[in-house]
């Protein structure tokens, strides 16, 4: 599996990180233009440690749904194209404005992720990911009306969260019927449990299905 362009491996303080070039948001350790992404406080950055395809190239253009602060969409947005970024808490939403004050490419909406017709006038169509990471109930129905806008070819990046869904079924029990929910629109490509860095998370990497209607 390679790394997206722009996403390296440089060592800090003796141990392999990865790191993008951009402004420190969430008190990384840099080095230079280097900025260390932090496995432990992103789920992307967690697919990328652990070797997830996620089928991002660098350049990409993207919709990210569940941005909060900008932890993850920042570095995201150093090495990707258009990147769309949604969330509905006004308080981390601020914080976010901060993060894209300094990257032209970020585009911060604060914006419900289950109503993505109070968007769809904004976002362009034909985008090469839709990354989820919303924590909520619903997190399948979330990605399946988001999918619209997505190329056939694209990929669905989603950090599902057993807890979010409920507590108490077993998380491999949710994971199975957020997979099932998801298959209704998507095509599952891979799946990698997360726990390593995000307890109970699951990866899933997904391109729509051609015969679906959102
Ligand atoms: N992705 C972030 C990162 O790695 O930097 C962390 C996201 S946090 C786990 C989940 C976020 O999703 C919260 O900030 C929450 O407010 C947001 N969220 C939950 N439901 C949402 C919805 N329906 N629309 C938009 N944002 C939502």
């Amino acid at each position: 599996m390679s790394l997206p362009d722009g996403v390296e491996r440089r060592e800090f303080d003796g141990r392999e990180r990865l790191v993008t070039r951009g402004d420190p948001v969430y008190g990384e350790p840099t080095d230079g233009p280097w900025r260390v992404w932090d496995a432990g406080r992103s789920k992307v950055g967690a697919m990328l440690e652990l070797g997830v395809d996620t089928g991002l190239e660098g350049g990409d253009s993207v919709l990210y749904l569940g941005a909060a602060s900008g932890t993850t969409v920042s570095h995201v947005a150093d090495v990707c194209g258009p990147t769309y970024a949604v969330e509905f808490a006004p308080r981390p939403a601020r914080d976010l404005v901060d993060v894209a004050a300094d990257r032209t490419n970020l585009f911060p909406l604060l914006k419900d992720a289950r109503r993505p017709e109070t968007y769809a006038h904004v976002v362009e169509l034909g985008l090469d990911t839709l990354v989820q990471d919303v924590a909520t109930r619903g997190q399948a129905r979330v990605a399946v009306r988001n999918r619209q806008f997505l190329r056939p070819d694209g990929r669905l990046l989603a950090a599902i969260k057993a807890r979010s869904e409920d507590v108490t079924a077993t998380p491999a029990q949710v994971f199975e019927d957020v997979l099932d929910h998801l298959r209704d629109a998507y095509e599952i490509l891979e799946t990698t449990r997360l726990d390593r860095y995000h307890d109970d998370h699951l990866a899933v990497v997904a391109r729509p299905r051609p015969d679906t209607t959102d």
